[in-house]
C-alpha cells in the first residue's frame, strides 16, 4: 500500500503533498490505492547526543541497545548521535526498525579521569593515535572527555594539555571525523573552542567571548539542558570530599538559563540532546526540545530537534527521493509543542512504527482522515 501525506510541512511552513514509495519521499503523483494521512508533517527527530550502548553500570548486550533505540523511536527519534560506547554498535546499523545511527566510537578520556568502564583511557601523548583511531571506528565523530573532577585539584580541570588537543584535532580531521568533546567547566571549553574543536556537549562554563567564535565558527553546542537537573544530586554527592567542586557546579547550574542564552543570543548553532544512556531515560526528546524552546521558542527548539539538526548532521530533510523519515502531527507544533507527544504517525524509511509493530514487525499504516 501507497501512503500519500498532505498538510503542512513543519520545516518550511508550507502546504505540501507527496507519496512514499519504497521508503522514499516523491512529489511526483502516484496512481493507485492509497492510504491518506494528513496534518503537520516534520522531519524525524534527531538526538544529537544519546548512547545506546551503555547504562549505568557499562557496556550493554544488543538486546539492551535495542530497547533503548526503539524507545527512542517511539519518541519520534529516526536519528541518533550516538556519543561514545564502550559496545561496538556497528552491527546496529544493519537492523531494520532502528533508528539511523551515527556513532563516535568510544570515549576518550585519561585513566581514573572519567566514569570507570566507559572510556577508552590515554595519556596525552597518545591522544593524536587514538583520536585518529576513534574517528576511523566511528561514523564521522570523535567525543572526547574535556573536563572531569580532577581529585587531586579538588574540582573540575580540563584532562587534555592543549597542545595535545590540537594535535588530536588536526589527526581526527585528516581521518574525515569532527570532534567533539564533554565540557562541564569554564576553562575546558575555553580551551578547546580555540584548539579548533566542531562540537561541544554540556557547555555549562561557556562565556561571552567563546559563545563568538563559536558562532563565527560555527561551533555547535548540544546543550542537553533538561538533564543539567542532575547538578545539585552531583554537588551533594561530592560536598563532603570536594567543596570546592560542589560549590562549582552549583554555580554553573544557578546560571544554566543565562549561559544558554547568551549562546542564542551570539548565534551558537544549537541541538537538541538527551544524554539518555547513563542515568537518563531513552525516549525523552520531548522534554528536552521543551526546555529549549522556553528559552528560545518553539520554532527554535523544533528546529534544533529537527531539521537544522538534520542539515548539520548530513541527514537532509524531506525533498525528492530522500528516505521517509518523519512524523505527521495532529497539531502544528510551533503552536502547541504537546503535539509531539502524540504523533499520528512515526515512519522509519517508509516504515510506520507503532505499538502493532513495537517488537520489530511490520505493521499497517494509521489512517489519519
Ligand atoms: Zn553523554
Amino acid at each position: 500500500m501507497i501512503t500519500r501525506l498532505a498538510g503542512v510541512r513543519v520545516d518550511t511552513g508550507q502546504e505540501t503533498e507527496f507519496w512514499v514509495v519504497d521508503g522514499r519521499v516523491t512529489y511526483s503523483r502516484v496512481a493507485g490505492e492509497q492510504t491518506v494521512v494528513s496534518g503537520w508533517i516534520l522531519p524525524g527527530l534527531v538526538d544529537a547526543h544519546a548512547h545506546i550502548g551503555l547504562d549505568a553500570g557499562g557496556a550493554v548486550d544488543r538486546t539492551t541497545s535495542r530497547t533503548y533505540a526503539r524507545a527512542d523511536l517511539a519518541a519520534g527519534v529516526t536519528l541518533i548521535r550516538d556519543l561514545g560506547s564502550p559496545a561496538d554498535l556497528r552491527w546496529a546499523h544493519d537492523e531494520p526498525g532502528l533508528p539511523r545511527l551515527i556513532t563516535a566510537g568510544r570515549h576518550i578520556a585519561r585513566p581514573r579521569r572519567y566514569i570507570r568502564g566507559l572510556a577508552v583511557e590515554v595519556e596525552p601523548e597518545d591522544l593524536a593515535a587514538e583520536m585518529r583511531r576513534q574517528a576511523l571506528a566511528g561514523d564521522g565523530w570523535v567525543k572526547l572527555v574535556g573536563d572531569w573532577i580532577d581529585r587531586e585539584a579538588g574540582d573540575l580541570t580540563p584532562l587534555w594539555p592543549v597542545e595535545a588537543v590540537r594535535e588530536g584535532i588536526v589527526a581526527a580531521h585528516a581521518a574525515g571525523a569532527r570532534v567533539t568533546a564533554h565540557c562541564f567547566g569554564e576553562q575546558s571549553v575555553f580551551e578547546l573552542v580555540r584548539a579548533g574543536i566542531d562540537c561541544i556537549e554540556h557547555g555549562c562554563g561557556l562565556d561571552a567571548d567563546t559563545c563568538s567564535l563559536m558562532a563565527a565558527r560555527a561551533v555547535a553546542l548540544v546543550p542537553t539542558l533538561d538533564n543539567w537537573q542532575i547538578f545539585p544530586g552531583l554537588a551533594d554527592q561530592g560536598e563532603a570530599r570536594y567543596p570546592a567542586y560542589a560549590a562549582h557546579m552549583r554555580a554553573l547550574y544557578a546560571r544554566r538559563t543565562a549561559t544558554i542564552r547568551q549562546a542564542l543570543a551570539a548565534g551558537v548553532p544549537v541541538y537538541a540532546g538527551t544524554d539518555a544512556g547513563g542515568t537518563r531515560a531513552h525516549g525523552t526528546l520531548g522534554p528536552e526540545i521543551a526546555a529549549l524552546a522556553a528559552l528560545g521558542g518553539p520554532e527554535f527548539a523544533l528546529g534544533a530537534a529537527s531539521w537544522r539538526a538534520r542539515e548539520w548532521l548530513g541527514a537532509g530533510t524531506l525533498d525528492e527521493g530522500a528516505p521517509a523519515d518523519l512524523l505527521v502531527l495532529p497539531r502544528d507544533p510551533r503552536r502547541d509543542l504537546t503535539a509531539l507527544a502524540a504523533p499520528s504517525l512515526i515512519l522509519l524509511g517508509g516504515v510506520p512504527y507503532g505499538p502493532s509493530n513495537a517488537s520489530g514487525t511490520t505493521a499497517t499504516p494509521s489512517r489519519v482522515r
